[in-house]
């Protein structure tokens, strides 16, 4: 066997290694669906160095090139289907459509033209260069929407792989690719070709493979952060961001408040109307924190009913007013959900306060609120009047 058979058995395997390893991924992580993409790619990439081999070793020339050329051109439309979706793109269907048919048309228009001149080399590459420009640009489009630096690593192993496609006709016309499909096989030509070939298909799987890992830690991490009934962080995901806020609030030497909200006599709305309608008020109540408080709080669902924020920039004065407006918002959402109130502790940044401190003197206040009587928000800052307390409803 010669060393460009050698070549294209290495490819076969490699593209099946990707294939396996991107559906046993796929597999694992059933959100990620452009996964699958990842894995046609590379089977169906396959096909074209066993194709290739077919070419050389059997009399089936003409099937065998056709298969191989198909093979490559599909492989090449479904990376670009899946970097798309990877990046977060709509699903690019019209070019993956062109792509397929102007490639198609374009090899049958040159069926059997003269091998080695370069407007015959050039025509058999441009779909493959199209392809891989078009992969090229989603890369550097997710650089520029700052996906991340591995984006930009990819965007150069396919702007390599471009590069690559517009080289070999030029190779071509210098050194020869052989003048028929089998003379090819045994050329220099092919064996440069399917060895940078592979070299340019193993560093883009790779890479991709990162992305695929890296975009699957982070879901994992996400989910992992976030209470599944409200959307809102849980504690383990504000913690995270607690710690980073009052981090920046000592480094600015700005004030930073608590907030520890606990729905009052909870378990009568469970008893009464149910646990799905506690679960419908749990939600309306993390909504409310969304839609009323400032962007940048901190918000998160401590666990039953109890619900926290931190707010960056603001004084105790800063924070019962927020907590006012979430207290009115809840009397004033009119709904068919029941009526209920909330009682609030506040706590502000000392110099020596952990977030488990912090967190403790809003707690204290919470339930010194509850102690008073409920549907209040203590303590209460100097120039402002305690409000009078109503019955509430939220929805
Ligand atoms: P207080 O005014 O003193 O806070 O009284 P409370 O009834 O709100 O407080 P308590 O701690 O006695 O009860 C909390 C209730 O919250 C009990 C539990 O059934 C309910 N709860 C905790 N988690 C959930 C949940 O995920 N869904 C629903 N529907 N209820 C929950
Ligand atoms: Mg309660
Ligand atoms: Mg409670």
């Amino acid at each position: 066997m010669d060393s460009a058979v050698y070549a294209l058995i290495c490819n076969a395997v490699i593209a099946g290694l990707f294939a396996v390893t991107f559906a046993i991924i796929r597999l694992s992580y059933p959100g990620q669906r452009y996964v699958t993409c990842f894995a046609l790619t590379y089977l169906i990439g396959g096909v074209t160095p066993l194709s290739e081999l077919g070419v050389r070793l059997t009399p089936f020339t003409t099937p065998f090139m056709i298969l191989s050329y198909g093979s490559f051109l599909v492989s090449i439309a479904m990376l670009l289907l899946g970097l798309a979706l990877m990046a977060g793109r709509r699903r690019p269907w019209r070019a993956f459509a062109l792509l397929i048919m102007c490639g198609a048309l374009i090899r049958a228009a040159i069926w059997g033209g003269p091998r080695n001149e370069l407007w015959y080399e050039l025509a058999f590459q441009s779909p493959f260069m199209a392809g891989s420009a078009v992969a090229t640009f989603i890369a550097v489009d997710a650089v520029r929407r700052k996906r991340g630096p591995l984006w930009l690593a990819l965007g150069i192993a396919l702007a390599l792989m471009t590069t690559y496609f517009i080289i070999k006709p030029l190779f071509a016309v210098a050194f020869g690719s052989g003048a028929t499909a089998i003379a090819y096989a045994t050329s220099s030509y092919a064996l440069l070709s399917q060895s940078v070939g592979g070299m340019l298909i193993v560093t883009v799987g790779l890479l991709a493979l990162l992305l695929v890992v890296q975009a699957a830690m982070g879901r994992t991490i996400a989910e992992s952060e976030t209470d599944p009934l409200t959307g809102i962080a849980n504690r383990r995901g504000f913690d995270r961001r607690a710690q980073a806020m009052m981090a920046g609030a000592r480094a600015r030497q700005q004030p930073l408040a608590a907030v520890l909200f606990d729905l009052d006599h909870f378990k009568r709305v469970n008893d009464s109307y149910g646990h799905a309608i506690g679960d419908k008020v749990l939600r309306a109540f993390a909504r409310i924190l969304v839609d009323r408080l400032p962007a940048g709080a901190a918000l998160g669902r401590l666990g039953g009913e109890e619900f926290v924020a931190l707010l960056e920039r603001t004084t105790l004065r800063g924070a019962w007013l927020s907590a006012q407006t979430v207290r009115t918002a809840l009397s004033e959402t009119a709904s068919h959900l029941p009526a209920v109130t909330i009682s609030a502790g506040l706590a502000v940044l000392e110099p020596a306060d952990t977030i488990d401190s912090l967190l403790e003197r809003a707690d204290r206040a919470a339930y010194a609120a509850k102690d008073a009587g409920r549907n209040r928000i203590l303590p209460v800052p100097d120039p402002v009047s305690a409000e009078p307390n109503r019955a509430s409803r939220v929805g």
